[in-house]
C-alpha cells in the first residue's frame, strides 16, 4: 500500500505534466520555457507567389489571430488541390481545446479549419503540427494535454488528428495511450450441491461475508452466485451497491437447491450473465471470480475448456477454493477452474475455511492496488503526453511522448496502413528519468 500511496502522490502532483506553452498553467512537474512565440502569426517568410521557398521581406503577408489563444503557436505549409496554404494552430482556444486555421496567401485571410469532428476537449490541439512533405497534402495536429480520471488517478495522454486535403475523414490516433483499468468487480460462485450439509453451508456463507467485509474500504464491488445443477444469482453488482454492501440478509436468505455439481455451466453463467454492464459491472474494472466447490464436476452441459475460453475472453482472473476430501489427493479440478496455479487453495473441511481469509484478502488488495496496465510498477504511459511533438511521412506517424516512463520519455512509431500497429521506443534506464525524450 505504501507504494500505491507514493505513486498516487506523484501522479497527483504532476498530473499536469509538461506544460506546453509559456502561458499554460505552470503547476506541472516541469514548465517548459519555450521562446516567446508570435503574438500574432506573421507570415513574413513566405511570398505571395506559389513558391514557398522565396523569402519576401519587402511585402510580407501578415495573418493575425487571438493572442490569448496563442494563435500562431505552430505553423506549417501544405497544399490542398494544388493551392498553397498555411496551417496555423491556436492551442489555447476554446478553453484549451485548441483549434486550427487555414490561411490563404491569395486572400490574406485565415478561416477555421472545420473538421466536423468533436475534438476531445482540453487537449491543446495544435500544440504540435506536421505535414507529410512528400504528398504535401496530408497533415497531423496533436494535443498532448488530454486529462482523464481513472479511478483515483489523473491520466495525461494525447490525441492526434490526421487529415488529407482538409478532408472530413479524420483519422484519430491516441499515441502512447494508457487504458484505464480501475477497481475490482468480483463474483463469488459457491457450490450448493447435495453433499454440503446446512451447517457447512452456513460456515461457507459466513466466510464469504467476512471476506467481503474485510475489503470494504477498497474499490471492490461484489456479486454472488450459488450453483449446483443450475446456477442461481443471489445478488448482482447493482444490488450490492444499492444496499451499500449490506448483503448479509440477502445472502442468508438464499434458498438451497442441493443438486449436482455442474461447475463449467455455472462459470459460463457468471461470465455471460453477471459480468455484464446490465448487472452493474464496470467496463474498466479488473474482473475477479472466486469459485468454491466441494466436489468433482459431473457437468453434462458444458466443459471446463469452454468455461475457460469464455472467462479468458473477458480477462477474468479466477481463484479456485476446494473444500474436503476430493481435493486432498489431487487438485486437477482446481487447476481447470483457476486462471493460474498460484490461484488455487484447498482446505480439508468447511471449518478450516477461515484459515484462507487473510491470504485471500491480501490477494484482493493486491489486485485492487495495481494501476492499469502496469501492475505493481511505477507509472509507464499514464502521463505520456503522446503527441507532444510529431512527424508525418507517407507510411508513418511518429509522436513524442515526453511523460512516458517517469519522464524519461519516448517515441511512438505508428504505421498508418491497416492493420494499425505501433512500436514504442524508450530509453527508460535508471539514469534516464526526466530526460524527456520526444520533446
Ligand atoms: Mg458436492
Amino acid at each position: 500500500m505504501r507504494c500505491k500511496v507514493l505513486q498516487q502522490k506523484v501522479l497527483r502532483e504532476s498530473h499536469r505534466g509538461i506544460e506546453p506553452s509559456l502561458t499554460f498553467r505552470p503547476t506541472g512537474k516541469m514548465k517548459l520555457t519555450l521562446p516567446a512565440v508570435f503574438l500574432v502569426c506573421i507570415g513574413w517568410c513566405f511570398s505571395l507567389s506559389s513558391s514557398f521557398s522565396v523569402i519576401d521581406t519587402e511585402t510580407p503577408v501578415i495573418f493575425k489571430g487571438n493572442k490569448a489563444d496563442q494563435f500562431g503557436y505552430r505553423v506549417i505549409q501544405t497544399r490542398s488541390n494544388r493551392a498553397p496554404w498555411l496551417i496555423v494552430s491556436a492551442p489555447l482556444s476554446g478553453n484549451r481545446t485548441g483549434s486550427l486555421f487555414r490561411c490563404s496567401y491569395d486572400t490574406e485571410k485565415c478561416q477555421p479549419l472545420i473538421l466536423h469532428h468533436n475534438y476531445t476537449p482540453g487537449i491543446s490541439l495544435g500544440f504540435s503540427l506536421a505535414a507529410d512533405e512528400v504528398t504535401d497534402s496530408k497533415i497531423v495536429a496533436c494535443g498532448p494535454t488530454w486529462e482523464r480520471r481513472c479511478g483515483e488517478f489523473d491520466y495525461l495522454n494525447g490525441v492526434c488528428y490526421i487529415m488529407n486535403n482538409f478532408d472530413q475523414n479524420l483519422k484519430v490516433v491516441r499515441p502512447a495511450f494508457q487504458e484505464c483499468v480501475s477497481g475490482v468487480d468480483a463474483v463469488i460462485l459457491y457450490d450448493d450441491s447435495g453433499s454440503i450439509n446446512d451447517a457447512a453451508f452456513q460456515t461457507m456463507q459466513t466466510f464469504f461475508l467476512n471476506l467481503i467485509n474485510s475489503v470494504n474500504d477498497l474499490d471492490v464491488q461484489f456479486a454472488v452466485v450459488q450453483y449446483s445443477s443450475d446456477p442461481f444469482l443471489i445478488f448482482d453488482f447493482t444490488t450490492y451497491n444499492n444496499t451499500g454492501g449490506q448483503i448479509k440478509n440477502t445472502l442468508h436468505g438464499a434458498q438451497r437447491i442441493r443438486g449436482n455439481t455442474f461447475t463449467p455451466t455455472a462459470i459460463r453463467f457468471v461470465v455471460e450473465k453477471v459480468f455484464i454492464p446490465e448487472r452493474g459491472m464496470r467496463p474498466d474494472s479488473k474482473k475477479l471470480l472466486i469459485v468454491l466447490t466441494d466436489g468433482i464436476s459431473n457437468d453434462q452441459r458444458s466443459t471446463f475448456e469452454e468455461a475457460k475460453q469464455a472467462a479468458d475472453a473477458k480477462g477474468i482472473i479466477r481463484y479456485a477454493i476446494g473444500v474436503g476430501q476430493n481435493f486432498v489427493e489431487g487438485q486437477d479440478e482446481l487447476h481447470k477452474i483457476a486462471s493460474s496455479a498460484r490461484n488455487i487453495f484447498s482446505v480439508k473441511s468447511f471449518d478450516a475455511l477461515h484459515s484462507l481469509q487473510e491470504e485471500l484478502k491480501e490477494k484482493i488488495f493486491a489486485i485492487e492496488g495495481t494501476s492499469g496496465a502496469s501492475p505493481g510498477s511505477s507509472f509507464q504511459l499514464e502521463l505520456s503526453q503522446g503527441g507532444f511533438s510529431t512527424l508525418l511521412t507517407a507510411e508513418h506517424l511518429v509522436t513524442g511522448a515526453v511523460g512516458a516512463y517517469g519522464w524519461s520519455g519516448g517515441l511512438e512509431k505508428g504505421f498508418l496502413a491497416q492493420p494499425p500497429q505501433t512500436k514504442f521506443l524508450n530509453d527508460s534506464t535508471a539514469h534516464s528519468e526526466d530526460s524527456y525524450l520526444g520533446k
